[in-house]
């Protein structure tokens, strides 16, 4: 059987999805199934140049260079899966949108310069076809070794469409936004992280990114904010953190505001 070829490629991120998944054991028994074409931090003869079955992309798009980038991933790679919420929802780099990127230049650089080209961060999947999610900031390990070993067996992996309140009503968790009125985005959110924060009593900040934008209600998890005393600044500035590209969100959450007591 021929070894599946794999890419994982980095784009404006902190590495943290790629380092969960080099800190794998299992990576050592992948080896005999895969070859790994391009992994900077696990391989130094890598090569962006190769052809590859499977590309697996971390970051955000925050330069005009890695656009290039994944556009020459894409020609050359026959799945391509966007890797964490950077590479998926922009991550929190786009949390700032809505200001000017001087203004945000001048917040972190300074009158400091670099040799790339800056841009605001988007989702990759604005500029190139995106063929399979992997949620999280990181993602689970489970769902990389689920997605892989389904692919070397010539399959899909199913998505997930439920939210992080599914697996918190399972854990039998006391509801922090209803008992402790705590804006938890977890009625928004991908599961997969056996709702890791309200298991720890901590409200959810939507890290996995929304469920979908068509099908995530944002303006009536906000509505139920409002109650909890939340302005409509705090709701947006907590939602925005991993959703800021949602089209409509401040539409919607306009539209709570405007809707009186
Ligand atoms: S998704 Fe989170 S862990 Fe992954 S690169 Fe972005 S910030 Fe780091
Ligand atoms: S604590 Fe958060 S995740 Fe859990 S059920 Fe309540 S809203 Fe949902
Ligand atoms: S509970 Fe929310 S913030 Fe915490 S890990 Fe899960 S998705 Fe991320």
């Amino acid at each position: 059987m021929e070894k599946v070829r794999i890419g994982f490629y980095a784009l404006t991120s902190c590495y943290g999805c790629q380092l969960q998944f080099a800190m794998m054991d299992e990576i050592v028994q992948l080896l005999d199934k895969a070859n790994i074409e391009c992994w900077f931090m696990v391989d130094r003869d890598s090569d962006e140049e190769r052809e590859v079955d499977i590309a697996f992309i971390e970051g955000s798009v925050s330069t005009q260079e890695e656009i290039e980038l994944i556009k020459k991933i894409r020609e050359k790679a026959k799945i391509v899966i966007a890797v964490g919420s950077c590479a998926i929802h922009g991550g929190v780099q786009s949390w700032g949108k809505d200001k000017e990127l001087e203004e945000l230049w001048k917040t972190v650089y300074g009158d400091g310069r670099v040799k790339f080209e800056p841009k605001m961060a988007e989702p990759v999947e604005n500029y190139i076809k995106v063929d399979y999610k992997l949620y999280g900031c990181p993602p689970e390990k489970k769902d990389f070794l689920y997605a892989l070993g389904t692919f070397l067996i010539g399959s899909w992996p199913e998505d997930i469409d439920y939210p992080v309140c599914v697996e918190c009503r399972l854990n039998g968790n006391p509801c922090i936004l209803i008992e402790k009125g705590e804006p938890c985005l977890g009625p928004l959110t991908t599961a997969g992280c056996d709702a890791r924060c309200p298991s720890f009593n901590i409200a959810c900040i939507g890290c996995r990114g929304a469920v979908g934008y068509g099908v995530a209600w944002f303006d009536s998890l906000a509505r139920e904010f409002k109650k909890k005393g939340l302005t409509k600044e705090e709701i947006l500035e907590r939602m925005r953190i991993f959703n800021a590209h949602n089209p409509k969100l401040e539409e919607m959450i306009n539209k709570v505001f405007e809707e009186g007591e």
